[in-house]
């Protein structure tokens, strides 16, 4: 028989899922979901959005926005700090 002729060649053919299985440390075999580089078992499709779709979010001032905005502020306070020591001429206050 060609491989034409059998209707499963394509769906033998489908990518592999790339994960490996946690009991037999071989790859899973597993055909991987559309778009996906891994099989529904292995978390395709699975995960949320980040922002404030996701599920932990509450008020926002851990976003990734604020985080950075603190860190910057934290940086030109230590920057000034740095400053001020400077000016007062390095004497221990
Ligand atoms: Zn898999």
């Amino acid at each position: 028989m060609k491989d034409d002729d059998n209707p499963m060649s394509k769906a033998h053919a489908a990518p592999r899922c790339t994960a490996n299985s946690k009991r037999t440390g071989e790859q899973c075999k597993a055909p991987a979901v559309k778009g996906w580089s891994v099989c529904h078992f292995h978390g395709a499709g699975g995960g949320h959005g980040a922002g404030p779709s996701h599920p932990s979010w509450r008020h926002g001032m851990r976003s990734r926005e604020w985080t950075e905005a603190r860190a910057e502020i934290n940086s030109l306070v230590r920057e000034t700090r740095k400053i001020e020591r400077m000016l007062s001429g390095g004497e221990a206050s």
